[in-house]
């Protein structure tokens, strides 16, 4: 395969920290030979496992790119053994735009693996954590939130894996990790995603979804930044106490957990997140927004649990992912 035309502007094997960029070529209107630069900060101190951080994976989330922006600048080589390698905004371009996709061509890096070394600018960042960064890695921790269109109760989270003793070791740091939920994670569209892509190359990969709307609260960002440090306590990276946090375990059995529109209008939700809902339940009204006098369509919960993550937005569309719920289990 091609070489990756993305040059990172640090050493990865160099003791010390380091701040850079990963410097991608992009020739467009206003820069004939520009190129995007991915800020990267390389903290390494002798031997030790390597722990590879990211946020902004999509661009609308942002306790992720706060708390690795934060740890990136206070972060010393002698309170580690082995190397942090951080990238507060993994889509740099969607990061920039405040959206979740990327601007220059639509890419969602989370549906882009493995990627291609001459194929759009979301393919070719894609490639390069495929090809060069996770190869390095021990420990992956990749920031989500619900961005924009989704709020969830803030929680971090590991897959349930063929490869029991990769899947023990992700949950370890799911709990080690410390936020107020912690969750067993179905994926509904797993092709493509930069965690499956970590997994089969047998890393230990965890991630988060600490809340959303598109904005980040003081609550998650503190959940966001505690965690992270627990995590590298964990890892055996960073040097210190970690700060144990009380968890409830949820697990997502099935496709049941998910409930969608199925059709367009406005949405009266009926339970809040964190909130106790019983299987066949109305979870919420959605009323056509065209006329009055139309009786809204009621929208019901598949499976009794926790309200976990719900639609954001006033207003949904047909085939949105309206609410979330997944069960309660012992950890
Ligand atoms: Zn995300």
């Amino acid at each position: 395969m091609k070489p990756s035309p993305i040059s990172p502007t640090v050493d990865f094997e160099a003791e010390g920290v380091q701040h850079g960029f990963l410097r991608l070529p992009h020739s467009r209107d206003d820069a004939a030979w520009g190129s995007i630069m991915i800020p990267v900060t390389v903290i390494r101190n002798g031997e030790g496992p390597t722990a590879l951080l990211t946020g902004a994976n999509h661009g609308d989330e942002y306790e992720g790119p706060i708390a690795l922006f934060e740890l990136a600048r206070s972060l010393r080589p002698e309170e580690i053994a082995g190397r942090v390698i951080i990238l507060p905004s993994m889509n740099h371009p969607a990061f920039l735009a405040g959206t979740r996709t990327s601007p220059i061509d639509r890419g969602n890096l989370n549906r882009s693996f493995p990627g291609r070394p001459d194929g759009t600018i979301t393919e070719k960042i894609a490639d390069y954590f495929q090809r060069t960064l996770l190869p390095m890695a021990d420990v992956v921790l990749d920031f989500h939130s619900g961005g924009r269109t989704l709020d969830f109760l803030p929680f971090c989270a590991a897959h349930v894996l063929p490869a029991k003793e990769q899947e023990a070791r992700a949950f370890d740091l799911v709990r080690a990790f410390g936020a107020p939920w912690s969750v067993k994670m179905l994926e509904i569209d797993a092709a493509g995603m930069y965690d499956t892509a970590a997994e089969e190359m047998g890393k230990v990969f965890v991630t988060t979804e600490l809340g959303g709307g598109g904005t980040a609260s003081a609550r998650t960002i503190r959940i966001a930044a505690r965690g992270c440090r627990n995590l590298l306590i964990a890892a055996g990276i960073l040097q210190g106490k970690p700060e144990p946090q009380e968890t409830t375990w949820l697990d997502m059995p099935d496709g049941d957990c998910f409930t969608f529109a199925e059709e367009a209008g406005l949405i009266a939700f009926l339970a809040d997140l964190g909130d106790e809902v019983v299987a066949g339940e109305p979870i919420a009204r959605i009323y056509p927004t065209g006329r009055t006098g139309v009786d809204p369509v009621v929208l019901h919960v598949r499976r009794s649990g926790i309200l976990t993550a719900r639609h954001f937005p006033g207003l949904v569309k047909p085939g949105d992912c309206v609410a979330v719920v997944a069960v309660k289990v012992e950890g």
